[in-house]
C-alpha cells in the first residue's frame, strides 16, 4: 500500500483494492483500464471493459479517476455540501460502483479540475506513468477528442501523454476514446469500434444508480446513458436487424500511442472530415 501511496503525487489520493488482493497483485492483473475525468465516467463509457471482466477469472478491470469531485453540482440533498463534503461523498460513490462491478482496483488521483487543465500538469502525467508500468493493461478506455467537456479533453491529453511516455516497455493492444459528453455515432461506420454493453443489465442499474449525488435533482444520466446505448445499437444499420441491444461507440486512439508525431486535433479533424464528405456526397446525389 505504502509503495503505491509513495508514487502518487497527491497526498489525498485513494486506493480502493478487491477484497484478498494485494496491492501489486490488483494492479499488476489489470487487463482492462478506464481512466475517466470523474467520478461516474468510467461505469459510463467503459462499461465494455466492466462487464467483461465481471464474472471472468483471468480478466480484471481497473479504474483511475483523475479529478477529485469538489467542484461538482449539487442538487436537493446535497445542496448544503462543502466543496470537500462533496469530494468525499463522490470517492465514496466511485468506490460503491468498484466493489459492485468487481473492479481490481480503483484509484482516484485527487486533482482539482482546474489543475488538470494547466497545460504543464506534468504531475498527472507522472502518477499515470507510474500505473501504467504497473498494471500493462491490454485495452484501455479514454475519454475522445471530440468531446465536449473541458475537463474530459484536458484529462485525454494527459493520458495519451502517458501512454507515449510508457510505450518504451508496453502499448495496450486497444486505446478507445468514448463517448460521453458528446457521443460519436458521428463517426463513418468503419471508424466505429462498437462495445457491446448488452450484457448483466441488472448490473448496469446498479452501477449507474450508485451514482446519487449526480442523479438527484433531475439530471438523469443513468437514462440518458441506457437511452444513447440503446440508440445506437438500433440507428446503427438501416436496413439490418439489431445486431446489439446496447452498444457505446468508440474511436480507435492507438495511432496517438504509436505515431508520437500525429497530433490528437489532426487525428479527429480527419474524421469530420469523413463526415462532411458522406454528408455532402449524399445531399448531392439527391439534390
Ligand atoms: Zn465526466
Amino acid at each position: 500500500m505504502f509503495l503505491v501511496m509513495a508514487i502518487l503525487k497527491q497526498p489525498g489520493s485513494d486506493i480502493w483494492i478487491r477484497d484478498g488482493f494485494s496491492i501489486d497483485d490488483a494492479l499488476s492483473r489489470t487487463t482492462h483500464l478506464g481512466i475517466g475525468a470523474h467520478q461516474d465516467d468510467l461505469e459510463f463509457m467503459a462499461y465494455e471493459g466492466i462487464a467483461a471482466c465481471y464474472e471472468s477469472e483471468d480478466l480484471w478491470f481497473s479504474g483511475i479517476t483523475v479529478t477529485d469531485g469538489r467542484s461538482s453540482s449539487r442538487k436537493g440533498a446535497y445542496a448544503d455540501y462543502t466543496d470537500n463534503e462533496m469530494r468525499v461523498a463522490r470517492m465514496a460513490e466511485q468506490r460503491k460502483a468498484a466493489e459492485i462491478g468487481r473492479y481490481s482496483a480503483q484509484i482516484q488521483l485527487d486533482y482539482m479540475s482546474k489543475e488538470v487543465k494547466v497545460d504543464a500538469c506534468e504531475a498527472v502525467v507522472e502518477d499515470l506513468v507510474a500505473l501504467l508500468r504497473k498494471m500493462k493493461p491490454n485495452t484501455v478506455y479514454l475519454h475522445q477528442p471530440a468531446d465536449k467537456h473541458d475537463a474530459h479533453v484536458a484529462v485525454l491529453g494527459r493520458c495519451i501523454e502517458a501512454l507515449r511516455r510508457a510505450a518504451d516497455f508496453h502499448i495496450p493492444d486497444r486505446i478507445i476514446g468514448c463517448e460521453v459528453w458528446r457521443s460519436l455515432d458521428w463517426l463513418a461506420d468503419s471508424d466505429k469500434i462498437a462495445m457491446d454493453c448488452g450484457a448483466y443489465p441488472e448490473l448496469t442499474e446498479s452501477l449507474n444508480a450508485v451514482f446519487d449525488s449526480q442523479i438527484t435533482g433531475g439530471k438523469r444520466y443513468d437514462l440518458a446513458v441506457l437511452g444513447r446505448r440503446r440508440a445506437n445499437a438500433t440507428f446503427f444499420d438501416t436496413h439490418g436487424s439489431d445486431i446489439y441491444t446496447s452498444v457505446t461507440w468508440g474511436i480507435d486512439l492507438k495511432p496517438l500511442v504509436e505515431d508520437t508525431s500525429l497530433p490528437m486535433e489532426a487525428l479527429i479533424l480527419e474524421k469530420m472530415v469523413e463526415l462532411s464528405r458522406d454528408v455532402a456526397n449524399r445531399v448531392s446525389k439527391f439534390s
